[in-house]
């Protein structure tokens, strides 16, 4: 299953809500690259100057990382990727992947948002947690980037039939619930 959204859209909260509830592993490139901003690794140190512009990292180290972790034995019956692919090339790459596994793609949820809601939910995140890629210029971009890349990845699930939205306006239960609903229709 994969989580696509917006900056700001709750992708992350609700993709561990989702993750505990159906007992699958939830895969978020974004924690992973902040993890390894955080330990300082080489991956950490090139992502970091992409994250911090709210730029995307380039789709080689982000494709690698990501057959990298898909790699790893602790998978079970399926899995959450939650914010990728963000680009194009990275849908022919997860589809690669997946053509030499025994996975295949079930379900695209896509958690819908207003703009201007994002702004004002990632300028109160900002205030909270201090993120350094939540400052209102960069915020815009990222959103700008979702329209201009990620609307054409949308588009593309929505082609193969596996997409379904759902509106991440809300009580975080309240979306949940929204999600659940989506999962079990
Ligand atoms: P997120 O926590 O999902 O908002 O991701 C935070 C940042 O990590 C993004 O703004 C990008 O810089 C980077 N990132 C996360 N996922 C991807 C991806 N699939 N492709 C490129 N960059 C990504």
């Amino acid at each position: 299953m994969l989580f696509i959204g917006p900056p700001g859209s709750g992708k992350g909260t609700q993709a561990e809500r989702i993750s505990e509830r159906l007992d699958v592993v939830a895969i978020s490139t974004g924690d992973i690259f902040r993890a390894n901003v955080k330990g300082e690794t080489a991956l950490g140190v090139e992502a970091k100057k992409y994250m911090d512009a709210g730029d995307f990292v380039p789709d080689s180290v982000t494709n690698k990382m990501v057959r990298d972790r898909l790699s790893e034995d602790d998978l079970g019956t399926g899995f959450l990727l939650d914010g990728y692919p963000r680009t194009i090339a990275q849908v022919d790459h997860l589809d690669e992947i997946l053509a030499t596994g025994e996975e295949k793609l079930d379900l695209v949820l896509q958690l819908t948002a207003d703009d201007e809601e994002l702004v004002h939910r990632l300028l109160g995140r900002a205030k909270e947690t201090g993120r350094s890629d939540d400052n209102e210029a960069v915020i815009r971009h990222r959103l700008d980037l979702y329209h201009e890349q990620t609307e054409a990845v949308v588009a593309k699930y929505a082609e193969r039939g596996i997409l379904t939205q759902v509106d991440g306006i809300g009580a975080v239960d309240e979306v949940a619930g929204r999600l659940i609903a989506a999962i079990e229709a």
